[in-house]
């Protein structure tokens, strides 16, 4: 007989996993779990397939959570990406589920579900939190009016919380030139902001194929400074 728990667990829709992955938990070994659907329709966004709320070849709970538990000892952590998994009201399940088999929950998200994030809290370890713009430019690249308030509140969670969080920019053709890049990592800094990556942007499987080559990222070398940590990603 299945608990509640497991009965909501078993409804999150995944799209794919990694069952090993050294990159997207820092300093840990992690599994990575791509949930499926997002509300977003970024220009750039490559994971096209993740998108739609329903997965053509989805993966099964039980399927992954076998994967798990013959993995553990092996692995610290378990990352959830996307799409965007706090699109699903499954994901709190989920996450309590595989803490209950000893691992570390990590969390990719874009920040679109602020009221959903803020109870998640207490059942993730570490976060990346995509912060893609300036609130107000956000619409040029999700497509959604009102995403730059939610991304942005979302961080605001994150930092009031004191979660141990990466913020991570992948600026987008456009909104990639040095003053802009100024004006954003002051503001973020200006925020709060410790632990930040910026991201080269690819555009090679974007979304939208008439988005134009990204430049190649210049940051000079105070744009370190405000920062506790800081990565420049050009891969
Ligand atoms: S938020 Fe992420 S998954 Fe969603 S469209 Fe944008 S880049 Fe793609």
């Amino acid at each position: 007989m299945l608990t509640t728990l497991q009965t909501e667990a078993k409804r999150l829709r995944i799209g794919g996993v990694t069952a090993l992955s050294t990159i997207d938990y820092p300093g840990e070994l992690a599994a990575v779990v791509y949930c499926q659907g997002c509300p977003w329709r970024c220009r750039y966004c490559h994971n096209g397939h993740l998108l739609t709320a329903e997965a053509d070849a989805p993966i099964a709970w039980d399927q992954l959570r076998g994967l798990l538990e013959r993995r553990q000892g092996l692995l610290d952590g378990v990352v959830f990406s996307g799409g965007e998994p706090t699109a699903q009201r499954a994901l709190p399940a989920a996450m309590r589920e595989i803490r209950a088999l000893g691992y570390k929950i990590g969390l990719h998200t874009s920040g679109a579900y602020p009221e959903r994030l803020h109870p998640l809290l207490p059942l993730v370890d570490w976060v990346g939190l995509d912060i893609k713009a300036l609130p107000e430019d956000y619409p040029l690249v999700t497509g959604a009016s009102d995403s730059g308030n939610k991304a942005w509140h979302s961080l605001r969670l994150l930092l009031d919380a004191d979660i141990a969080l990466e913020v991570r920019t992948t600026p987008m053709p456009g909104l990639d030139d040095t003053d802009y890049l100024n004006r954003l990592l002051q503001r973020l800094a200006g925020e709060g902001v410790g632990d930040y990556a910026l991201q080269q942007c690819r555009t090679a499987y974007a979304l939208d194929r008439q988005l134009p080559d990204a430049r190649e990222l210049q940051v000079a070398d105070w744009a370190h400074q405000p920062f506790k940590h800081f990565k420049l990603r050009q891969g």
